[in-house]
């Protein structure tokens, strides 16, 4: 980098620059900006690509599925034919291993362990709600949502390291090997929220072979970005339903997926995955709840996705116009922190998050900061268990919804912050 190591400047260094960096930010402030990057969320021009979906279905076509059925009507539980299909390309494995759902992934995520904490799973001795403490691993920083599952359900999350390759395996082995109250691992495998880590080939590996001292213990693998893209080379992901088959546990593992982020999160399709035994379980339960999901909706879907090829294509479409957004936010964050030796970030090659680490104590601050000058980030803390982030130092950004532009003053303000936050914490420390 260019930049002075913060951490190697006297305190007049340190005072003037933070009098220069005030003069900024107060600047800034009086702009009464309103920026919005704390959801990973598509854009307009992004939601557009999909618009024509809306029309493969009209009044006057038929609508029927593959296997004639009448997508108007009652019947398909588990979901149209040709919806199996296309989803079992997306995840790795086959029809028959798959439940279409709504629209949500996280309905089925938090449905599936709803069920595990009132029923059990394929295989439980009994309901999971009937130990006396139910744990979690999370790997962290991870994703909220699925940590407010686990706090709604009252069950126990255990903190594991994200490391550069997927979560720190040799802790995850320690503590499911010991304790057989830990019944399940939250796992984003590619490009993960929010570092955009892919899971090495060992990573996978070492879930689907593990010994778990609970016997129904369950992968919940939440593959929400598979197809997200943002270069030529995707990271290459190993399967990880094969994997388990292979080590001899094929029920180990539940994966997840939608078309939030490849047609429209407001309505796209949903789609869960798993071995026969664990699908015709969850099918029994699930037909309890309802006659059927809207196969209206999986025929949108399926006449206009098609196969993988077109969704490749399709995703491809995407990534163009989240490239530049990806690229401001990367080129900004060099620009104005680079060798200073207070911030770090990861340059993921898919998916809709950078996250960035600051000095531990700042991250905090440094949000609240930007949000008094119009700038809105996803909460502090946020991407751990409870809200709290034990460095106080992660910060996540999405850069999908905003402008370029509007990118560009945000990571500006947010910099900014960063640095302000950091000159405090060394000048206290010193
Ligand atoms: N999982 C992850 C990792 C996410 O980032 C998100 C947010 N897009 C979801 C699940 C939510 O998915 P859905 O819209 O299918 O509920």
């Amino acid at each position: 980098g260019h930049h002075t190591d913060f951490l190697n400047m006297n305190i007049e260094q340190l005072n003037q620059h933070y009098a220069s960096l005030k003069e900024r930010y107060d600047e800034y402030k009086n702009q009464n900006m309103k920026l919005d990057m704390s959801r990973g969320k598509p854009c307009p021009e992004q939601l557009e690509l999909s618009k024509s979906m809306l029309d493969t279905v009209t009044s006057s076509d038929r609508l029927q599925a593959s296997d004639g059925s009448d997508c108007l009507n009652y019947g398909g539980v588990d979901g149209i034919p040709e919806a199996k299909e296309l989803f079992a390309q997306i995840l790795g494995v086959s029809s028959n291993e798959v439940i279409i759902g709504g629209s949500s992934s996280l309905t089925m995520m938090h449905d599936t362990i709803s069920r595990a904490m009132l029923h059990g799973v394929y295989g439980s001795e009994q309901p999971w709600v009937k130990q006396p403490t139910v744990k979690f691993l999370c790997p962290s920083p991870g994703y909220d949502r699925h940590f407010a599952i686990c706090e709604l359900l009252n069950i126990e999350m255990i903190v594991v390291d994200m490391l550069h390759d997927g979560p720190d395996m040799d802790a995850v082995e320690a503590l499911v090997s010991q304790d057989d109250s830990i019944k399940g691992i939250w796992c984003v495998p590619k490009y993960s929220n929010p570092d955009g880590i892919t899971y090495s080939h060992q990573v996978v590996n070492r879930l689907a072979n593990m010994k778990t001292k609970a016997r129904d213990f369950r992968i919940f693998w939440d593959d929400a970005y598979s197809v997200h893209h943002l270069t030529d080379q995707p990271d290459p992901l190993t399967n990880v339903l094969s994997a388990c088959k292979e080590a001899g546990n094929p029920d180990r593992v539940f994966l997840f997926c939608s078309t939030s982020k490849i047609t429209f999160p407001g309505a796209g399709v949903a789609a869960m995955a798993g071995s026969v035994e664990n699908i015709n379980y969850m099918r029994s339960l699930i037909s309890v709840q309802t006659i059927g999901p809207d196969k209206i909706n999986q025929l949108r879907h399926t006449r206009f996705l098609k196969d993988m090829d077109h969704v490749r294509s399709h995703m491809a479409k995407h990534a163009a116009i989240l490239k530049p957004k990806f690229e401001m936010v990367l080129g900004k964050l060099e620009s104005e922190l680079d060798g200073k030796n207070i911030a770090f970030w990861n340059k993921p090659n898919g998916g809709y998050f950078i996250s960035l680490n600051t000095l531990d104590g700042c991250a905090k601050i440094a949000v609240k900061m930007a949000a008094d000058a119009g700038v809105t980030l996803t909460a502090a803390g946020a991407t751990f268990p409870y809200g709290r982030d034990p460095r106080d130092r992660n910060i996540r950004i999405a850069p999908s919804f905003p402008s370029v532009k509007e990118l560009e003053k945000s990571i500006e303000v947010l910099s900014i912050c960063i640095q302000l936050a950091s000159i405090d914490k060394i000048l206290l420390e010193q």
